[in-house]
C-alpha cells in the first residue's frame, strides 16, 4: 500500500503522519524530516538546501527527487509506505508515479488534510515564535492544488479530512478515511 499524507504546514501532517505509521506499520518517508537530517549532519545537500527551507521555499524538485529515488526501494520492501510532504509539485508526482511504475507499485489512496487559512496562519505564526520555521509561499500553496488536481485525474483516491480540533479527532477521520478506502 502507498499512501501519502498531504497538507500545508500548520495543518498537523506531521503529528498525524506518526500516528498513521504506528497505527497501520507503514514505513514512513518523510522529505522534511531528511532534509533537516542533512541540514544538521553538515552535508552538501544540507548546505545547498539550509537557506531554502528556512524561507519557507520549495527545494528543488531534482535534489527531492534523487533523494526519494535512494529512499524509496527500501521503504517499498514492507507493507506499506507512508509518504509525507513529497510530492509537493506535478513534477514530483510524475517521477514518483514512474519510480512506483518501475516496481509495479502505484500510488493507492491520498489524504489531505483540511484547515482554513486563518487558522493555519496563526500556528504557523505560534510556530514560527517556538521553532523559528518561517511561511508558507503563495507559489507553494497553489502547487499543492496541482498535485491534488494530478491524482484526481487519475484517478487515484482523494481523501479530503477535516483537520480541525484536536489531533485524536482527526485521527478517527484519518481512520475512518482509510477504512473506507481499502472496502
Ligand atoms: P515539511 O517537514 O514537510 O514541512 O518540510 C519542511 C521543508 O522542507 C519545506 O518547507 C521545504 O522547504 C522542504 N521540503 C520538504 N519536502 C519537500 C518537497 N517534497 N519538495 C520541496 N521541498 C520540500
Amino acid at each position: 500500500m502507498i499512501a501519502i499524507i498531504f497538507g500545508p504546514p500548520g495543518s498537523g501532517k506531521g503529528t498525524q503522519a506518526t500516528r498513521i505509521e504506528q497505527e497501520f506499520h507503514l514505513a514512513h518517508l518523510s522529505t522534511g524530516a531528511i532534509l533537516r537530517a542533512e541540514v544538521t549532519r553538515g552535508t552538501e545537500i544540507g548546505k545547498e538546501v539550509g537557506r531554502i527551507m528556512a524561507a519557507g521555499d520549495l527545494v528543488p524538485d531534482e535534489i527531492i527527487v534523487s533523494i526519494v529515488r535512494q529512499r524509496l526501494p527500501e521503504s517499498e520492501a514492507g507493507p506499506g509506505v507512508l509518504l509525507d510532504g513529497f510530492p509537493r509539485t506535478v513534477e514530483q508526482a510524475r517521477s514518483l508515479d514512474e519510480m512506483l511504475a518501475e516496481e509495479g507499485h502505484r500510488v493507492d489512496f491520498v489524504i489531505a488534510l483540511d484547515v482554513p487559512e486563518d487558522v493555519l496562519v496563526d500556528r504557523i505564526l505560534r510556530r514560527a515564535a517556538v521553532e523559528g520555521r518561517a511561511d508558507d509561499t503563495e507559489d507553494a500553496i497553489a502547487e499543492r492544488m496541482h498535485v491534488l488536481d494530478y491524482y484526481r485525474q487519475k484517478g487515484v483516491r482523494v481523501e479530503v479530512v477535516d483537520g480541525m480540533g484536536e489531533p485524536d479527532a482527526v485521527f478517527e477521520r484519518i481512520r475512518e478515511a482509510i477504512g473506507i478506502s481499502s472496502r
